[in-house]
């Protein structure tokens, strides 16, 4: 049976709540997806990558638009070799220097060491104001990522 997992991933990849914060924050999630599965924050020892599963759509350079994805992953190859702290790397369509988490991911993905995680949701989306409400609880900005596996 396929998943949907709703994920909430603070925008710096390095930023971790404390664990008062991120139960907070899990009653709030819990409370605008009553029919959800399961809700959880998921602490990481090391940055990793929050993919969108089988939404993936492909990513693109932020700076002049053009299709990377076939460069993305040996990129992504090199940042892991690092286990993702440098995620800088030189784009080879127009050799800007772009960081690997401001890519134009055409469906959301993101670094991170820090999740919200809602499981099968049962709902279509959560509105802009419910988003806001949960990075303001959290103090730091989110990127919210609709996964299905
Ligand atoms: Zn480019």
């Amino acid at each position: 049976m396929s998943e949907t997992i709703l994920r909430y991933v603070p925008l710096d990849p390095n930023w971790q709540p404390s664990d008062e914060q991120s139960g907070q924050v899990v009653s709030l999630l819990k409370a605008m997806a009553p029919l959800a599965e399961n809700v959880s924050g998921h602490f990481e020892d090391d940055v990793r990558f929050y993919d969108p599963g089988e939404n993936w759509s492909g990513v693109k350079c932020p700076n002049c638009k053009a299709d990377v994805e076939e460069w993305w992953g040996e990129a992504m190859d090199t940042a892991f070799a690092s286990e993702f702290k440098n995620l800088s790397a030189e784009a080879p369509c127009c050799s800007t220097t772009v960081n690997l988490n401001g890519l134009d991911y055409v469906w959301p993905a993101a670094f991170g060491r820090f999740a919200l995680e809602v499981l099968n949701p049962n709902m279509d989306d959560t509105t802009h104001e419910q988003d806001q409400q949960l990075a303001e609880r959290l103090g730091t900005p989110l990127r919210k990522i609709w996964a299905r596996y």
